[in-house]
């Protein structure tokens, strides 16, 4: 499978089909990966949208599969997500993002970085303990890390996932619902839980330049976010003009394409030292 380059950076084949009969094999190989050191992070800048500096940067898992190539997350997290295996890959993936999160602000980068929990760690009761030792091992400051959540993770089991959010809170680390818009649930929770921010999802931002609702939509969850006292990003933000919409409508931070595409580390490392 061929690695394609767009802007330097690697972008990963998506017509493999995770459905296929090669879904079991996949599974089998997932095991091995992680041992194997065949995961990689790559990092999105996300930018405050008042004057383009950066602010922080998303963790988005790569599967370097030593078959097919370079392997977005929609090929293998879901797949995962159905056994305790994707346990083992947050963990993976906070061990290694807080290492580096360090190590950014050992050499003067003050950015934040947010990391993804999927539904079945916000019912992992054993989740606080490891991250807490793994921000001991790093001597990352939690203020410095933000765990996304969606509104379906924490409905599989909200009592659990509550009392996990609030155990991991209480040490510091800051919460965001990522996708916001896309799931079931009410309003409800959004009081109830000790959140920083709001992220809406790509799939109202991308087209706010044509479609109104789109607008609509996105400028009631800005004024909501604010009213509730959290900060708000934009994903998915593709060209200027949205990005300038954006900026009128008041929204704090924004991710996408137009600003940068997710890059293995040492690429991000260069982007930042020419876009500070
Ligand atoms: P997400 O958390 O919503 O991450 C944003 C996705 O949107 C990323 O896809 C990113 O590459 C893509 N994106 C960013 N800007 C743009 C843009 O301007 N246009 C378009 N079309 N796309 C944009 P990616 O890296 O393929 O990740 C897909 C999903 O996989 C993530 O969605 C997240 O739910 C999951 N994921 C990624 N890394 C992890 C991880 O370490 N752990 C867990 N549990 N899930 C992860
Ligand atoms: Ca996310
Ligand atoms: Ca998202
Ligand atoms: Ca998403």
């Amino acid at each position: 499978m061929a690695q394609n380059s767009n802007k330097g950076s690697a972008v990963y084949d998506s017509s493999f089909d995770a459905h296929s009969p090669k879904q079991l094999t996949l599974m089998s190989d997932l095991s091995h990966a992680l041992e194997n050191q065949e995961l990689e992070l790559y990092y999105q800048p996300k930018v405050k949208v008042s004057d383009g500096s950066i602010s922080g940067a998303e963790a988005l898992v790569r599967w370097n599969h030593p078959k097919h190539g370079l392997l977005g997350p929609d090929q293998f997290i879901p797949l995962m997500e159905r056994t305790r295996l994707i346990q083992g890959l947050t963990l993976w993936v906070i061990q290694e993002g807080f290492s580096q999160c360090a190590e950014w602000h050992r050499t003067g980068l003050d950015i934040i970085l947010s990391i993804n929990l999927s539904a079945k760690d916000l019912n992992n009761p054993e989740l606080p303990d490891l991250i807490s030792g793994i921000k001991g091992a790093t001597g990352i400051n939690p203020a410095w890390i933000t765990l996304e959540i969606t509104e379906s993770s924490i409905m599989t089991d909200p009592d659990a996932a509550m009392g996990i959010i609030r155990r991991i809170h209480d040490m510091g680390f800051q919460f965001s619902i990522d996708d916001y818009g896309t799931g079931y649930s009410s309003l409800s929770y959004l009081k109830s839980l000790p959140l920083k921010e709001l992220k809406i999802d790509r799939s109202f931002v991308s087209d706010i330049l044509r479609d109104e609702s789109d607008a609509v939509i996105v400028n009631a969850t800005i004024n909501l976010a604010h009213n509730l006292g959290l900060e708000v990003t934009a994903e998915g933000v593709e060209d200027q003009a949205t990005l300038e919409l954006l900026k009128e409508e008041g929204c704090d931070l924004a991710q996408g394409f137009h600003l940068g595409r997710p890059m293995p580390q040492s690429e991000f490392n260069q982007w930042c030292s020419e876009n500070r």
